[in-house]
């Protein structure tokens, strides 16, 4: 009798050394759900959210990949039924995307379908703080760019990866359900022959199993976790994660102005940053990080309270504005060095003022999370189900997207060396990709994040310090448009 390691869901508080758990199943018991056997997947990308419908966008186009057969997982209705009228408010779920991920959604032919719905490119933003100790801008020109980034809608970036599949024949199948279990056996053969039956093949360990809410059961050479940072995939194959809760809230919502809003604004406060960030006609998307409780209430007092509340926040509130005679600013910051010649560009502004809330108000818990592995055999983990982030810089999705398109670019070098798609070795080149570029973005987050969780002194000086370097070193300025940009390069003077 043959047994097989099952995958399975580990209760929270054995996810971390959920790596070792398993269920026995003997084959027996595992081939009545044989009789409803379908041909096999090459791949399933378990959750069809912004990630997941991007890898499934540049197997959709890459040569090497268009012919694959692909099941795409998620209860969440995807594509053509959500509905986008230009019309009415923006969603307040919004990302910012930046130059990398732009470039990437062209090259898979998805950037035109953004186009035609709202989104706000910006080429500038000013970032302060509080005490009115320090303020950078940052200028697309800086860095010899048009745009730092351009605002969009979630709902506008999921519809226009899914529109571009649509437009090819790529063969996907969506299943309308959620994962549930996931099993595969010990591998017994090193490559999958396509002699073989679906059950032989997953006897043989070249095939995963997976059974969904719906009662059906589907098998895939390899299974992508797209499924969010709560990822089942994960906790089924048993990835270990680090990470912890930041205490802290966002707390989302869309605003309007008396004028168009074309700059990104960020100001640090005692409880965490706030966000002012373009939306295009005089709309704007607000970020506001604070604690669970300021969370609630700024999500319950009426609307005339919150937009004074947002105003205060974004103006005079907490501290002054940084000193705009610059001159004074760079007495207090000779000895950081730097070119002191400022542009009137470069002068400290105060954003527009918010005259109305524009849609419903949402908070969203905020933590850290990390997936130690993000390869296995036949398993892999791209987006929030790999690594989630603060998301005071706004990177979570595009590191997300730069996992996608490097799968996808890994699976299709794979296919044109006659590689089983599943094989740990190729994957385990797609972890060693991004992992580093992922934990760098994640590690300067919380850094920031850490920074900025402290109310004192000699620490606020050091914070100023570092917007002054930011603000007038023109190599280190430089080098973080760069880095935000999507590149990578470290932040570090060039
Ligand atoms: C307040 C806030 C602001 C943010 N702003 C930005 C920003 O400006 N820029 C940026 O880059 N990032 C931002 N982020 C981060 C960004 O939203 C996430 O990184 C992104 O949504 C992750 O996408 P994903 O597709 O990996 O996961 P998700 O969006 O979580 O999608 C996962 C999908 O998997 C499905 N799923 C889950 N479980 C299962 C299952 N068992 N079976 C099948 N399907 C399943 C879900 O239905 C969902 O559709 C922000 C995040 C927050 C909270």
């Amino acid at each position: 009798m043959c047994a097989i390691l099952d995958w399975f869901v580990p209760d929270q508080t054995n996810e971390i050394n959920g790596e070792n758990l398993y269920n026995v199943k003997t084959i027996h018991e595992d081939k009545q759900s044989f009789t409803h056997t379908v041909h096999p997947y090459d791949i399933a990308i378990v959750g069809g959210g912004m990630v997941g419908m991007a890898l499934a966008c540049s197997l959709a186009t890459t040569p090497l990949t268009k012919h694959l057969n692909v099941a795409i997982i998620d209860s969440n209705p995807l594509g053509s039924k959500v509905s986008i009228k230009k019309e009415d408010p923006p969603d307040p779920r919004v990302s910012t995307v930046t130059p990398a991920t732009i470039s990437l959604f062209k090259d898979v032919g998805a950037w035109q379908y953004v186009q035609q719905h709202r989104h706000a490119y910006f080429d500038k933003l000013q970032v302060w703080d509080y005490t009115g100790l320090g303020y950078t801008k940052y200028n697309a020109k800086d860095v010899n760019k048009d745009v730092l980034g351009c605002v969009v809608e979630n709902k506008v970036l999921h519809s226009s990866l899914f529109s571009r599949v649509e437009d090819t024949d790529f063969q996907k199948t969506i299943h309308p359900s959620r994962l549930t279990l996931m099993s595969l056996h010990p591998s017994s053969s090193s490559t999958v022959e396509s002699s073989l039956s679906t059950e032989a093949s997953y006897v043989n360990g070249c095939l995963a199993k997976l059974e969904l809410s719906d009662g059906s059961s589907l098998y895939a050479k390899l299974v992508v976790g797209a499924d969010g940072a709560k990822s089942q995939v994960r906790q089924l194959a048993g990835f270990k994660t680090t990470g912890w809760n930041y205490s802290q809230n966002a707390v989302i919502c869309t605003v309007e102005h008396s004028v168009e809003n074309q700059c990104a604004w960020q100001r640090f406060l005692p409880g965490g940053p706030i966000a002012l960030l373009p939306m295009g006609d005089k709309f704007s998307n607000i970020v506001w990080t604070m604690n669970p409780k300021e969370a609630a209430d700024c999500k319950s007092m009426n609307e005339d309270d919150f937009v004074k509340a947002v105003n205060h926040a974004l103006d005079y509130g907490y501290g002054p504005h940084p000193k705009s005679s610059l001159l004074a600013s760079a007495d207090m910051f000779s000895w950081l060095g730097g070119n002191l010649v400022i542009s009137a560009n470069d002068s400290f502004e105060v954003p527009p003022k918010v005259v109305k809330l524009a849609s419903a108000r949402m908070a969203f818990p905020l933590s850290l999370m990390h997936a130690k592995d993000y390869a296995s055999r036949r398993v892999v983990l791209i987006g929030d189900a790999a690594h989630a982030v603060h998301p005071l810089a706004g990177q979570g999705v595009n590191l997300g997207f730069g996992d996608a398109f490097a799968l996808s670019r890994i699976i299709a070098e794979g296919i044109a060396v006659g590689m089983d798609i599943g094989e740990v070795s190729l994957l385990k080149k797609y972890e060693a990709e991004r992992k580093p570029a992922n934990v760098t973005m994640m590690a300067i987050l919380d850094g920031f994040q850490k920074a900025y969780s402290v109310d004192f002194g000699p620490l606020n000086i050091l914070r100023a310090a570092a917007f002054h370097g930011a603000h007038h070193i023109s190599p280190l300025k430089r080098s973080i448009i760069s880095y935000a940009s999507g590149e990578q390069r470290l932040p570090l003077f060039s």
